[in-house]
C-alpha cells in the first residue's frame, strides 16, 4: 500500500480514475466486482460530517475503509458511499499521560516509529501498513499483546461521527455503550472512527527472535509438543507456529517455530525463549536459529516482504480451538498436504488467552488459533485456490468456538465471532444509534452456536 500524499476529494461513479480510486483502497488484489455510487476520500473530521449528511440526505449505505487490508474487501459494496479515512493519519503523543491520539489511517510502523522516539510502546499489528481503523475495532492481536492485551484495550477513548451526522466522544464515562461497541465489533461497527485516544506503555529494551525449523514430516510431533508446552510459554513470547512450501533455510516444505519476545534484559529474553532449546525436539530441527536482536519494525517488514507482499490475490479463514491437538491434527495435515505455493501460509498461534478481559464487545478466543493464508498473483488461479482455505476451515469447523474478526472470511463462511449475550447487546446499541441502518454490517454472520 502507498501512504496518500494527496488531497482528497469526492468523486462520483461517472468521474474518471474512480475505479482506480476505489480498488486502489484494497489490500487484496482481487476485485469483486462491487462499486459505490461515491468515493469521499476525506481529509478531516468536518468532511465525514460532510459526507454522513449527504449520505442521509440522499439515503445512501455507508461503507468505511481506512487501510484497506480487510481480506474479504468488507467496505467494497455495491452502490452507497465509501468514505475513504486513509488521509486522516496524524499522530500527536502526550508522554506525560501517556498517551497517544492518532488518526484510523495511521500506519501500524509509523505508529510505532513515533513512539519510539520516547521510548514508549503500543501493541501494533505485525505487518507494516494495517491501520489503526479496521485494527482496533476488531480486537487486535499485536506485538506484546499477550502481555497489554488486545490492542483495544488500550483504546481509552475514540472520536467518532454517528449516523446523524455529529462527531461526539466515546469512552468508559461518555457513550460508554458506543466504546463498549467500538472494542470488538470490526466492520459491523456503525460509527465513523475520526481519532483514537490510545494508552501507551514503555517500550520494552529487548526485542529478539529465535526460531526452529523443521521438515512436514514432523508435524505431528512439533504439532503435539507445542500444544503440550503452550501453557507454560511466558507470556512475553509469540509463540507461533508458521507452515510454508518453503521454509527458511530449507526451502522445502516445512513447519517454522517463530518464538519472537520482547523483555526488559537479554537475561529475560534468554530465559524466556529457552524453552525452545530445552525442548525434546530440538534434535529433530534441520535449522536453529538462537536468539537474535531484531526490532519490531524490521520483523514487520521481513513479515511484509516474504508472506505479505502487496497485489497478490488472497482468501483466507481462521478458527479459535479449545479442542485437543490429536483431534485437530488430521486437519492440520491435511491442511498441509495441500498448502498452496508461497507465499501462502498457515499459522498457529499458540494464544491462551488470560481468564478475565475488559468488558467490551470482544469476546470469543480460545487456547489456539489457526489461521490459513492463501495468496497468489493471477486471476486464472483463482479455481485453483480461491476456496482453499474456506473447505479447510469449513470442515474443521466442529471443531472451533469462533473465529477471529481479523482474519474474518464471513462473505463466504459465515461463522461466529462474539458470544450471544454480547451480539444481542451489540444489536441493540446499533439500534440507538444507527436506527436506520445507514452503516453496512458484517458479509455475514452466525449468530448462535449450532
Ligand atoms: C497483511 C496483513 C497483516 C495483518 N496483521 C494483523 C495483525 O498482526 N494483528 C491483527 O489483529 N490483525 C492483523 N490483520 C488484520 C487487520 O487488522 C484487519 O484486516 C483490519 O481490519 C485492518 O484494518 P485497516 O484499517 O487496514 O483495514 P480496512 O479494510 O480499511 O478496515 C476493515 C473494516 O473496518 C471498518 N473500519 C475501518 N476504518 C474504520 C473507521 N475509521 N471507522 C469505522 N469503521 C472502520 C470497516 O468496516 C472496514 O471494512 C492483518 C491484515 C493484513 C492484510
Amino acid at each position: 500500500m502507498k501512504r496518500p500524499t494527496d488531497r482528497g476529494v469526492t468523486l462520483e461513479c461517472n468521474a474518471g480514475g474512480f475505479d482506480d480510486a476505489v480498488l486502489g483502497t484494497c489490500f487484496n488484489g482481487r476485485d469483486p466486482g462491487d462499486r459505490p455510487k461515491v468515493l469521499v476520500q476525506a481529509n478531516d473530521a468536518s468532511d465525514v460530517v460532510a459526507a454522513i449528511r449527504r449520505a442521509r440526505r440522499d439515503n445512501l449505505k455507508v461503507g468505511i475503509c481506512s487501510g484497506g487490508h480487510s481480506w474479504m474487501q468488507n467496505h467494497l459494496r455495491d452502490g452507497g458511499m465509501l468514505i475513504d479515512m486513509s488521509r486522516l493519519n496524524r499522530i500527536e503523543v502526550d508522554t506525560e499521560r501517556r498517551l497517544a491520539y492518532a488518526g484510523p489511517g495511521c500506519w501500524s510502523v509509523d505508529l510505532d516509529k513515533r513512539l519510539k522516539k520516547d521510548k514508549l510502546f503500543f501493541p501494533i499489528a505485525h505487518a507494516v501498513d494495517v491501520c489503526l481503523g479496521g485494527y482496533l475495532l476488531q480486537g487486535g492481536f499485536g506485538w506484546n499483546s499477550r502481555v497489554l492485551g488486545l490492542a483495544c484495550e488500550n483504546v481509552v477513548g475514540i472520536d467518532v461521527v454517528t449516523a446523524d451526522g455529529e462527531l461526539i466522544h466515546a469512552s468508559e464515562s461518555e457513550n460508554a455503550d458506543l466504546f463498549w461497541a467500538a472494542r470488538g465489533s470490526g466492520p459491523g461497527f456503525f460509527g465513523v472512527v475520526v481519532r483514537y485516544h490510545l494508552k501507551v506503555h514503555p517500550r520494552p529494551k529487548v526485542t529478539g527472535i529465535a526460531m526452529q525449523i523443521f521438515r512436514m514430516k514432523h508435524l505431528e510431533e512439533v504439532f503435539a509438543w507445542a500444544d503440550r508446552i503452550g501453557p507454560e510459554v511466558p507470556r512475553s513470547v509469540e509463540f507461533q507456529l508458521l507452515l510454508t512450501r518453503k521454509a527458511t533455510g530449507i526451502f522445502v516444505p516445512g513447519i517454522e517455530i517463530i518464538a519472537p519476545v520482547l523483555a526488559h534484559s537479554w537475561k529475560q529474553a534468554r530465559e524466556d525463549v529457552s524453552f525452545l532449546t530445552r525442548g525434546p525436539m530440538k534434535s529433530k530441527a534441520s535449522l536453529r536459529v538462537p536468539l537474535i536482536p531484531v526490532s519490531t519494525s524490521l520483523l514487520s517488514h521481513m513479515a511484509a516482504k516474504r508472506i505479505f507482499p502487496p497485489r497478490m490475490r488472497w482468501s483466507v479463514d481462521n478458527m479459535w480451538s479449545d479442542a485437543p491437538m490429536e483431534r485437530l491434527l488430521p486437519g492440520i495435515r491435511k491442511i498441509a498436504d495441500t498448502l498452496p505455493p508461497m507465499p501462502s501460509h498457515v499459522l498457529m498461534l499458540s494464544w491462551h488467552p488470560p481468564a478475565k478481559r475488559q468488558d467490551m464487545a470482544f469476546s470469543i478466543e480460545g487456547r489456539n488459533y489457526l489461521a490459513l493464508y492463501g495468496e497468489w498473483k493471477h486471476e486464472s488461479d483463482d479455481a485453483k485456490y480461491a476456496n482453499w482455505a474456506t473447505e479447510h476451515m469449513r470442515e474443521m469447523s466442529p471443531l472451533s468456538v469462533g473465529i477471529q474478526l481479523a482474519d474474518e472470511n464471513l462473505g463466504r463462511r459465515p461463522a461466529r465471532f462474539m458470544t450471544d449475550t454480547n451480539m444481542a447487546r451489540l444489536d441493540a446499541i446499533r439500534a440507538k444509534y444507527d436506527p436506520d441502518g445507514r452503516f453496512h454490517a458484517w458479509r455475514g454472520r452466525i449468530d448462535r452456536a449450532s
